[in-house]
């Protein structure tokens, strides 16, 4: 299903002005910080997971 909005993973701004195709980013652009590389955009729901990732990564134990 189709996101609502991304999150720019460079500036964290919901961003509205995007293609969506086959459940993943075709094309982005962040109006706020200029980001146009769909690899740096997430969803919510990826965002979410992502800041996870980044607490538990401060753990020396995570293995990347
Ligand atoms: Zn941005």
């Amino acid at each position: 299903m189709m996101p609502d909005y991304l999150i720019c993973l460079e500036c964290e701004s919901p961003v509205y002005t995007f293609e969506w195709k086959d459940g993943t980013v075709k094309e982005a652009l962040c109006d706020t910080c200029g980001n146009e590389d769909p690899e740096q955009f997430a969803t919510e729901d990826e965002y979410e997971d992502l800041a996870m990732d980044r607490r538990w990564a401060q753990d020396p134990k995570t293995e990347s």
